[in-house]
């Protein structure tokens, strides 16, 4: 478009300064011709004049115009036109104008040859008087040049001519002039002469001119082209990421603005993907820049090929990513493509011969169901991003306002708690007794893990502990956990007081019991603080189990084989099966607090309740129930025979310092398993 209106207009501009040129050219050039060939008349005519008019007539016959006859027709003879001569005839005056001789009038007297004057271009026919102008410049001989005219002549046959009418003054070797010859001379091949030349002027000059304008033309078409390819070039660069060749962020919206106008006319929802490398930081830090660059350039090479042609895939900056998709059919549909995209990474990346696993965190949001324009879908994308790398999920689907809360403060937990893990003074354990239903007496302690945030104070494990769980911190939270059980158990074993012989129960986490050295940690830890392995018990929930039992049963077994003994926590929630429960090596089935807390309101819970007490003790297992915070299911628990019980109706989870306190006060209890004090129901803490 450009191109054609530069070339278009140089075109234009140069045609017509170009035919400016040639004309004036042209022009000027036969202006010259014929001022040459009026001066070479006056010449002509000067000779005429010299070699003839001054050889063949008295000075004093011109001056007095007294011709006689015999001299007239003389000169009759001497000017008669010839062939190869452009004489045509010539005239003479006196000074005062007066016409002395004229060889036209000789054609009049039978000759035939001379020509008779025509006036220039306009007047009368034949003239019996001399131009006066013309005449008085001759007298005063102005040049004989500028006397020259050109006019019309009519010979004796009627034919008519171009003619050169000049005015000669007659001097006789003087300087002031006797008479005035006018000599006519044939203008008919000067005039061919000068059109010929003015024509040859004409066709090479536009020849010139065309073949420089055909060179300027090209020289300039190519500029333009040059100009045009930049341009292009220009617009590219400034379109797509230079790294990986996808389009950049300015693109990916302006696609996306386009496809949420369509998506709103067509109703049909529209899906945007945003994805970044996880640890993308540590490959480039470790790896160096070269390999962070192949890998973005791997990464976009993999996504590309996993997008259909109307989906955009664009490179926002760093490691993130974005996938347009202008129609979805749902958000499940969408998802589903989010897990195809995350598939991308299943394979290691080879980076310049290195082969390395990376992951990714996708969000995903979609238009209209997420957002009503495309700034709050790119922004919910992202939350949902966030929420994907901060749970660990891979792929998170943006889930409204709460879960941004959710996913925000749990992202600044985990920072926090990575923090927590490095300082000592966070961290801590608080312990809760449990009780023996038949005896009263404290038979053990579960270990339950505080952290007190230096700004937002308590958090409850169920807050920080998912979430550890999900970012690979887990391991070393139990680290932590069991750490500071070995030193409290061989503190208190020291101490010699009424915990001193108590065994610790410690959570341990789906996770933990896939680590391959657990076993070798609690060894160890053990053999530190010289503790009896049998009075470490490790309560497992029964997810743990799911996610690979072979692994899981075969660590339970390394454990136990140690000496340790093995709970299953929370039971009756889950889906542990009747065959795995037979297969693994427990010592104790804990019921769910949710269970045996409301067991006396419930209708359905006594009956749960006795069944996995039941079926607890065909496995040869304790029943341990938890959450007990009244009298009322104290009776109920022992009447359906359960074992062992804790709950906020003996003791909270108290700080290290108490727990021989509270073992004193509860073993100083009687009848077995009432309080000492008036029997008074614990409220229940708030949330
Ligand atoms: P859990 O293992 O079932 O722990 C028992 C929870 O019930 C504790 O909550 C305890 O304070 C609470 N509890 C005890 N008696 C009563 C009662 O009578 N009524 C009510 N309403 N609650 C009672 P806590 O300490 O908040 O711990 C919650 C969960 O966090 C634990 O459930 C456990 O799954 C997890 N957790 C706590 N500490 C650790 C740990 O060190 N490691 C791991 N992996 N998980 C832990
Ligand atoms: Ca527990
Ligand atoms: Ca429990």
């Amino acid at each position: 478009m450009r191109r054609l209106r530069l070339t278009t207009t140089f075109a234009l501009v140069s045609l017509v300064a170009m035919s400016a040129l040639g004309a004036a050219l042209v022009l000027a050039t036969s202006h010259l011709l014929q001022r040459q060939a009026l001066s070479e008349a006056a010449r002509t005519a000067q000779a005429w004049v010299l070699a003839g008019v001054e050889r063949e007539v008295p000075e004093d016959t011109l001056r007095t115009g007294d011709l006689p006859p015999a001299l007239s027709q003389h000169l009759d003879a001497v000017f008669t036109p010839r062939p190869g001569s452009t004489l045509l005839g010539i005239r003479l005056w006196t000074g005062h104008g007066v016409l002395v001789y004229d060889s036209s009038s000789a054609g009049a007297g039978g000759r035939g040859a001379a020509s008779t004057l025509r006036a220039p271009a306009d007047t009368a026919p034949a003239r019996a008087v001399a131009d006066p102008q013309r005449l008085a410049d001759a007298i005063r001989r102005v040049s004989a040049q500028s006397s020259a005219a050109v006019v019309t002549a009519v010979d004796s046959n009627g034919h008519t001519a171009a003619a050169l009418d000049v005015y000669v003054p007659v001097l006789y070797g003087r300087t002031s002039p006797s008479a005035v010859a006018e000599v006519l001379l044939s203008y008919d091949e000067t005039a061919a002469a000068i059109r010929q030349a003015t024509r040859t002027v004409l066709w090479v000059t536009a020849g010139g001119l065309a073949l420089l304008f055909v060179l300027l033309f090209r020289t300039v078409h190519r500029a333009s082209r040059r100009l045009r390819t930049q341009a292009s070039e220009n617009a590219r660069l400034a379109l797509l990421d230079p790294l990986t060749g996808l389009p950049n962020r300015r693109l990916f919206n302006d696609r996306l603005d386009r496809a949420a106008a369509v998506s709103a006319r067509s109703g049909l929802p529209l899906g945007v993907l945003l994805l970044d490398i996880d640890r993308f930081k540590d490959v480039n830090d470790t790896l160096g820049h070269p390999r962070g660059d192949a890998l973005l350039v791997e990464v976009a090479a993999r996504l590309r090929r996993t997008i259909r042609d109307a989906d955009t895939v664009a490179r926002l900056g760093g490691d993130e990513f974005a996938i347009l998709l202008p129609v979805v059919e749902s958000v499940a549909a969408a998802e589903q493509f989010a897990g195809r995209v995350r598939q991308v990474f299943d394979d290691p990346f080879d980076l310049e011969g290195m082969a390395l696993h990376v992951d990714t965190s996708i969000g995903l949001a979609v238009l209209p169901e997420h957002a009503d324009d495309v700034t709050t879908l790119m922004a919910r994308a992202d939350i949902a991003m966030y929420t994907a790398k901060a749970a660990g999920v891979g792929v998170a689907t943006y889930a409204g306002q709460d879960a941004v809360h959710d996913a925000t403060s749990r992202l600044i937990l985990l920072g926090d708690l990575r923090a927590a893990l490095g300082r000592s003074d966070e961290l801590h354990l608080h312990y809760q007794p449990k009780v023996d239903l038949r005896t009263g007496r404290v038979v053990g302690l579960e270990a339950l893990l505080r952290w007190q945030h230096p700004t937002l104070g308590n958090i409850p494990p169920a807050d920080f502990i998912p979430v550890a769980e999900r970012t690979g911190l887990m391991q070393q939270v139990t680290a932590r956990v069991l750490t500071l059980v070995g030193a409290q158990m061989a503190a208190w074993r020291d101490e010699d007081g009424p915990q001193s012989q108590l065994p610790v129960a410690v959570n341990l986490s789906a996770r933990n019991l896939l680590e391959p050295e657990l076993d070798l940690f609690v060894a160890d830890l053990l053999r530190t603080h010289r503790i009896s392995p049998s009075l470490l018990e490790l309560e497992i929930t029964e997810s743990a189990l799911v996610e690979d039992p072979a692994r899981a049963i075969a660590m339970l077994r390394k454990l136990t084989a140690l000496g340790l003994t093995v709970a299953v926590d929370d039971f009756g929630i889950g889906n542990t099966s009747m065959s795995q429960l037979g297969t693994m090596p427990l010592r104790t089935l804990k019921i769910d607090r949710s269970f045996v807390t409301n067991l006396v309101d419930n209708e359905a819970g006594p009956v749960l309740v006795k069944a996995i007490v039941d079926l607890a003790h065909e496995f040869g297992l304790l029943a341990v129930a938890e959450g007990v915070e009244s009298p009322e299911v104290i009776e109920r628990l022992r009447a359906m025979g359960c074992d062992v019980a804790q709950g906020f109706h003996w003791s909270r989870p108290v700080p290290p310092a108490q727990v021989p306190d509270v073992v004193r006060r509860l073993s100083a209890q009687d009848p077995p398993g009432r309080p000492a004090a008036a029997p008074q129901r614990t409220p229940r803490p708030p949330g």
